[in-house]
């Protein structure tokens, strides 16, 4: 019944759902002396789909069916070098026939691979032209020069707006039918924040469930009070596009910043150890600017000994695989 509620807003088919959900065994033995009953389980959100997969799916889902509607010739978006977003915006560009503009610029630092490898050589393959620009204060000026007398789509940054976030809302209620299937019920799902329209929709989506408070966000952008207003604003404008009863909160938003360290994109020790735990435990791919601080914060939770006992934890894997190519030598490898 709930499924309906999307029904107005056209949806360009970029995604295979729903994902699988899969329980961490291997990693559950080796955290046995902290565990006290704990279940993990991840949601691979970074499977399926075109591009090389990745969460940024789910919302590119919503935002290109609003683009085609409009009868858009070309998609214009900006971001980091190493954005998923530009790369999945590419990849679906390719897909439903649009040209696409992407500006990127690099973080502090960045050098070497990560100026031509990961994100940016899969947006190339994907046909997009790709601009690199000095800073983030060039965006404002690409964007102005990108459409060329062509109809244009500009992405939000990060693809997060409303109507992005409807893709998790979607996806909110898609882990509820896995429960049933499953025989559990989660008891806190993580996901990592970066631009919130992910852990904004999942919060609406679960809302319609009347399931408050089940979504933790760990913050690798904004810090806390930041995220927190951002990650509220969209819940609940996404909530109104979907008709939602009752009002959300900022009860209802849990964002934990203590895992994002000197900043985005920026790796710290406790993210590169969740990745190669991840890595080494299950063969399973963190990525370093995302889901590995949230996972830093997962692994955190677990060691808390005032945490609950038995919980039912789900990690939303989000993807950014090809990112670890532009972090080799963070890496160690
Ligand atoms: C963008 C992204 C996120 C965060 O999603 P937001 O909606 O921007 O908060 C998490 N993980 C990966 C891999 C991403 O690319």
């Amino acid at each position: 019944m709930p499924a309906t509620r999307f029904d107005p807003y056209p949806r360009a088919r970029l995604f295979d759902g729903p994902t699988p959900i899969q329980r961490l065994h291997r990693l559950e033995a080796a955290l046995e002396p902290v565990l006290r009953g704990a279940r993990l389980f991840v949601k691979r959100d970074d499977l399926g789909g075109i591009g090389g997969g990745g969460s940024k799916l789910r919302k590119l889902e919503f935002l290109l069916g609003d683009a085609m509607a409009q009868g858009a010739e070309v998609l214009v978006g900006v971001g980091p070098l190493q954005s998923n977003s530009a790369r999945l915006a590419a990849a679906a560009a390719a897909r439903l026939g649009l040209d696409c503009e992407l500006g990127l610029w690099p973080l502090e630092g960045q050098a070497g691979e990560a100026l031509v490898s990961g994100n940016v050589l899969l947006g190339r393959l994907f046909g997009a032209r790709v601009q690199m620009l000095p800073d983030a204060s060039a965006a404002p000026g690409f964007i102005a020069a990108a459409a060329q007398g062509r109809k244009s789509y500009q992405l939000p940054p990060g693809a997060s707006s409303p109507l992005s976030a409807l893709g998790y809302a979607d996806c909110a209620l898609e882990i509820a039918d896995q429960e049933h299937a499953l025989g559990l019920r989660f008891d806190r799902v993580v996901i990592a924040n970066g631009s919130s329209a992910s852990q904004a929709g999942l919060v609406a989506g679960f809302s319609l469930l009347g399931r408050r408070r089940l979504v933790q966000g760990f913050s690798v952008l904004a810090d806390a009070p930041a995220a927190e207003a951002n990650t509220l604003a969209l819940a609940r404008a996404c909530h109104a596009l979907l008709r939602g009863e009752g009002e959300i909160t900022v009860a209802d938003i849990r964002i934990d910043d203590t895992w994002r360290g000197p900043g985005y994109g920026r790796t710290t020790a406790e993210s590169l150890d969740a990745l190669h735990l991840l890595a080494r435990h299950e063969g399973l791919l963190l990525d370093p600017v995302y889901s590995a601080k949230a996972f830093a914060g997962l692994l955190a939770h677990l060691r808390d000994v005032t945490r609950p006992r038995n919980e039912n934890l789900l990690f939303v894997m989000t993807g950014g695989t090809p990112a670890l190519f532009g972090y080799q030598s963070a890496l160690g490898t």
